[in-house]
């Protein structure tokens, strides 16, 4: 299913679709606008087969800020 992507300031609806993040400036008021999506596939989140717990640490408070 689509998600309509719509500028914060003004409201112009400016695409149509899926992302996980984007950056889209709005073509009208020039507003940048950041998403992320809040839904993850579940996939990503608890990997009970992990070889190393810490074999990549950093990568993970990256992504927790
Ligand atoms: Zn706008």
């Amino acid at each position: 299913m689509n998600t309509d992507i719509r500028c914060g300031h003004c409201g112009r609806k400016m695409a149509e679709g899926q992302y996980i993040t984007l950056s889209i400036k709005c073509p009208r008021c020039r507003t940048l606008n950041h998403f992320k999506a809040t839904s993850h596939p579940p996939a990503h989140q608890g990997v009970p087969n992990r070889t190393s717990p810490d074999a990549n640490p950093s990568d993970h408070s990256l992504d927790r800020r």
